[in-house]
Order: structure tokens, then sequence, then C-alpha cells
């Protein structure tokens, strides 16, 4: 008991911040629906290697890789550039793919292209193994980022220049369970 109340002295519950709910979660199923779709129709006949960049596009691609019937194979890979909800600047590789994809057609997921430093070096990272083709789905690209919005090739939405939580997405690890996007008020 003792225990317990020291615990939560030291690690009070966080407070409930008030959220403005910017893409609603029926919004998100429908568009990825509609980006499968796209994918499905561009990748017909071939085989796709999905990579998914962790944590933040865990659930995104979990969703949408079930409404692709395109033989596929999935791996991850971490990077990390932000601390406290703030990018630090630099990419750090915390693990790579477990897989070569040397010769394989590689859909790349992210979860949001912000100022493009991080898919920018996940791009020059992954060419240098070198697949046989590589493109990019990405949930969310911050309007007022980075002007990379050309090497998105499945892009589901532009968010506004706003720190999103939701659907994979968190802050300072929290929050990735939303089943849709917001924004502290
Ligand atoms: P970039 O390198 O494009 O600036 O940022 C890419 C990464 O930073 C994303 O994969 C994500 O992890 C994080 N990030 C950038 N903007 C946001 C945001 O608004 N919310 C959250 N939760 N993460 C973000």
């Amino acid at each position: 008991m003792i225990d317990i109340v020291r615990q939560l002295k030291i690690n009070p519950p966080p407070m409930q911040k008030k959220i403005d709910i910017l893409i609603s979660s029926a919004e998100i199923q429908k568009r990825v629906e509609t980006l499968a779709a796209q994918i499905e129709k561009d990748y017909h006949g071939k085989e796709l290697t999905v990579v998914g960049v962790l944590k933040g596009a865990f659930i995104f691609m979990a969703d949408l890789v079930r409404h692709i019937q395109t033989p596929m194979t999935c791996d991850f890979l971490r990077v990390s550039s932000y601390e406290k909800d703030k990018s630090l600047g630099v990419v750090r590789m915390d693990f790579d793919l477990t897989q070569p994809i040397t010769g394989k057609d590689v859909l790349l997921i992210e979860d949001i292209v912000d100022t493009g430093s991080t898919l920018t070096y996940l791009l020059k990272h992954m060419g240098t193994k070198n697949p046989s083709s590589l493109r990019v789905c990405s949930l969310l690209y911050k309007e007022m980022g980075s002007g990379i919005r050309d090497k998105i090739d499945y892009l589901g939405f532009t968010v506004p220049s706003r720190y999103v939580i939701g659907y994979g997405l968190d802050s300072e690890g929290v929050y990735r369970s939303l089943p849709y996007i917001g924004a502290f008020k």
C-alpha cells in the first residue's frame, strides 16, 4: 500500500488534456480502403515487401495490409528523431530490417512526414539495399512541413501544422491507441 502511494507521488497519472478531433475514425477507415485499392491495382501480379516505420505506423500498416490481397511480406524498422514532442533534427536508426530487400518491390509505410528528414534518410538508406522499386505510403503529411510531398506516392491526409496524436502517433509515448487523429486544444 505504502509502495503504491509512493509510486503515485513519483509518477502521478497524466492530466486529461482536451483534444480536437481532426480526422475521425470513420474518415480514416474510408481513406485506408481507398489507398489499399490503389496499391493493389498498382502492384497487380507482383509481390510486395511492406516495410513499416515504427512505432508510429503500426496501426495504419495493420489496417492497410488487411485490405490488400496482393501477396506480401511485412518487415519493420525503427528510427527516432523526436524527444518530448520536439524534433532533434538528427535521425537515428534504432533497428534495421530483418530481411534483405534487394530486387524486391518495397512499399515504405510512414505515419507522418513533417520536415521530411526521416523520409529523406530512409529513402537513402533503403536505396543502398538495391530494391527493384521503392515507393512511399504515408498516412499524414504536415502542411507547411518540408516540401517533399512529391516523394509520397500514396497519401492519406494533409494535416495542419500542429502536433498530432492518435491512430499510432504519440505524445511522449501516450495516445497511440486513440482511434482518430487529434491535436491538443
Ligand atoms: P520528420 O522527420 O518528417 O520531421 O518527422 C517524421 C517523424 O517525426 C514521424 O515519423 C513522427 O515519428 C514524428 N512526428 C513529426 N510530426 C509529428 C506530429 O505532429 N505528431 C507526432 N506524434 N509525431 C510527429
